[in-house]
């Protein structure tokens, strides 16, 4: 969800909370500019006391970063910007008390992926150099459109495996991104088995659920309400209640209805029910 100027993480807090949700994932700004408030820290105190008081684990919101960060173009200006930015967007995160911050890996933008791989390494080395922070980096999984890097487990291995801080490193899984990048998730299960002993489960510290509109292997990246698309609720449903996962934090990033209506309320409950709902498209037009 965005995150209003004015209101800040106690609005994103308050929003979430009208969903249903028991934890939430935010940009700082919107996602698609670097247009950033600064942050106020009554509103991030009066968000924490609320959460204390109703019990809301904090440890598990999450942000993402803006899309034009990319660390994988080694173009020196766009590489430094985008360097300086999640810098920045790091301190934020501290100043939100926020752990986990999801970033798109970058693209290679015609240089090749080992290029572009060694870039994103390069830049997080120097980031995480000035930063000593608590902060977790979650690469997330990509789709593979245009030129993404982070498209595969032997990808992100790469660059988790040459960058220097890998304690401030982690992964995003993000089923649309995953089926549309090749992994037939109804073999979830043989895909985290590959996971571990690649990367190791306990890098995961998030899960994007979204559906796609397209086929797998399509390098397309079309989010889809939940249980309307290719991959389907029931595999939806295997991995959101999947026993290695149970702790990590699952983030909806389906589409607004009718670009008006937010479905996260019906979807939710969706899923704590566990049963799919065709007529829920209609039911979120009605409110
Ligand atoms: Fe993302
Ligand atoms: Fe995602
Ligand atoms: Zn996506």
């Amino acid at each position: 969800m965005g995150f209003n100027k004015n209101t800040q993480l106690k609005g994103s807090l308050e929003e979430a909370l009208s969903y249903g949700a028991n934890t939430f994932m935010f940009y700082t700004g919107a996602p698609q500019n670097t247009n950033r408030s600064n942050i106020e820290d009554g509103l991030t105190l009066e968000a924490m006391t609320k959460m204390q008081e109703i019990n809301f684990d904090y440890s598990k919101v999450v942000v993402h970063a803006p899309y034009i960060i990319n660390l994988g173009n080694p173009d020196k200006e766009k590489f430094m910007f985008s360097v300086r930015f999640l810098q920045e967007e790091i301190h934020r995160c501290e100043a939100l008390g926020i752990n986990k911050l999801v970033l798109h890996p970058g693209s290679h933008v015609g240089n090749g992926i080992d290029t572009g791989l060694d870039s994103v390494i390069k830049g997080l080395d120097m980031i995480l150099e000035n930063t000593k922070t608590n902060v977790v980096i979650l690469l997330e999984t990509m789709a593979g459109k245009g030129t993404e890097l982070g498209t595969d487990i032997k990808q992100l291995k790469y660059i988790i495996d040459n960058c220097k801080y890998k304690d401030n490193l982690g992964v995003c899984l993000d089923t649309c991104h995953l089926n549309d990048s090749g992994v037939d998730l109804t073999k979830f299960n043989e895909y985290l088995n590959l996971f571990d002993k690649e990367i190791g489960l306990n890098r995961v510290g998030c899960i994007h659920i979204n559906d796609s509109k397209n086929e797998i292997n399509t390098h397309k990246d079309r989010h889809e309400n939940i249980g309307f698309g290719t991959i389907g609720f029931n595999t939806l449903i295997d991995i959101i209640y999947n026993e290695k996962l149970e702790s990590i934090p699952k983030i909806l990033e389906t589409q607004y209805v009718d670009k008006d209506y937010p479905p996260y309320k019906y979807e939710i409950e969706m899923i704590r029910n566990k049963e799919f709902d065709k007529d829920l498209i209609n039911k979120i037009k009605q409110g």
